[in-house]
């Protein structure tokens, strides 16, 4: 029997709720595809601080590169706001990632039929985009150096440096084709190659790649054109690969298309592990009330199913549960138009539960 082995960092806020809920379909879905479920769980974030006095012990560091795959679910909240930078909860999540080594950021964005009206684009244009944006994670301008703030008052001058080796390119490339040939095999490498150098070696390496996938249609785009285009003609896109801080915009612009944060899932792949979560963060104004929406941490399952249990069975039918609830009408307050009946995190768990449980026989 195959194995799986999840180390579970539930977090602060709503992390926790949601999270309990996504877990009930992992064990059912594991269950159902006679795959042999391990679970661990462990404090991360603000809880860690409460405990440890840091957002991520050393030992939990060590127990993720252990694992088959660490979901995680939100951290933060306004408790641990003022602490210094380098010691608040968020800045457990980037070292999570670091010490993964998970450079690619799947993203996937898809306005589901059922909640056309939920996004802000008008219905002619958006209804049924699904597309996936591939942002490089490690690297690029969040991590290039030099970077500092220098000099005196008044005087000062900031730096920071987007630096990308061809191999680091290569890498992140070769998800993005990857990525395509799973799905309708067009690929968008979007860059800034008429102005910085670091994007034309990106682009140059992006064409030479291209030649390894002849089956994947590639196309390039200036990253403020890619906004636009984004915006203008969502449905034509299928894979994006992109820039550390490309992508972290316009992952939030594809969001926010969606309708609703709750709705979006995400996976970071190294070359051996793999961090799943949510996208939205610990929603503080709703914790502990029962109104989150759980779906974004369940379709995250899905994106564990696929790409570490690699089950893509146990991923379709999960990701059409959800589409199933949707259809039915099931709501939770972020994606119900006003007037709507409106169930908490508990009632969506337990649909979605449900239609997993009727979509695996
Ligand atoms: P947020 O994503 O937590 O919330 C933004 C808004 O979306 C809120 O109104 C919230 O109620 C709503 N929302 C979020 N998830 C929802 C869900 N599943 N169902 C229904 N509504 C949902 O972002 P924020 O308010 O900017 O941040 C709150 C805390 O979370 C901060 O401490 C922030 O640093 C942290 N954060 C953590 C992560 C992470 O853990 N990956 C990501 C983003 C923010």
């Amino acid at each position: 029997m195959a194995k799986l082995d999840v180390l579970v960092l539930a977090g602060d806020g709503i992390g926790p709720e949601v999270t309990t809920e996504a877990l009930k379909v992992l064990e059912l879905a594991c269950k159902r595809g006679s795959i042999s479920l391990e679970l661990s769980h462990d404090l991360f974030g603000g809880c860690s601080i409460d405990a440890h006095g840091e957002p991520i012990t050393q030992a939990v560091l060590d127990r993720s590169r252990k694992a088959d795959a660490v979901l995680l679910g939100a951290c933060g909240g306004p408790k641990w706001d003022n602490l210094a930078t380098d010691k608040r909860p968020e800045k457990g999540l980037l070292r999570l990632r670091e010490h993964m080594e998970v450079y690619a950021n799947l993203r996937p964005a898809k306005l589901f039929k059922a909640l056309a009206d939920a996004s802000p684009l008008k219905a002619e244009r958006a209804a049924g985009f699904d597309f996936v944006v591939v942002r490089e994670l490690v690297g690029g301008l969040y991590f290039g150096k030099p970077r500092y703030v220098q000099g005196e008052p008044g005087k000062r001058v900031g730096a920071n440096t987007m630096t990308y080796t061809e191999a680091e390119i290569v890498r992140i490339g070769r998800v993005g084709f990857e990525t395509a040939r799973r799905r309708k095999k067009k690929l968008c490498s979007v860059d800034k190659a008429n102005v910085l150098e670091v994007m034309g070696l990106w682009r140059d390496v992006m064409v030479q790649l291209g030649k390894e996938y002849p089956d994947v249609a590639l196309c390039h785009l200036y990253v403020d054109n890619a906004a636009m285009q984004l915006i203008l003609r969502p449905t034509d896109f299928d894979v994006l690969v992109m820039e550390n801080m490309f992508g972290d915009i316009l992952s939030d612009l594809s969001a926010a298309a969606t309708g609703s944060i709750g709705l979006l899932p995400s996976a970071a792949l190294g070359d051996k592990l793999a961090l799943y979560e949510p996208i939205h963060g610990s929603a503080p104004d709703i914790a502990g009330q029962n109104k989150a929406n759980p779906l974004a941490a369940i379709m995250t399952i899905a994106m564990l199913l696929e790409h570490t249990a690699k089950r893509s069975d146990l991923a379709a039918a999960v990701n059409a549960a959800v589409e199933d609830v949707l259809d039915a009408g099931v709501r939770t307050g972020d994606i119900a138009k006003r007037g709507e009946p409106v169930v908490g995190t508990r009632e969506m768990g337990e649909a979605a539960l449900k239609a997993v449980a009727k979509r695996l026989g």
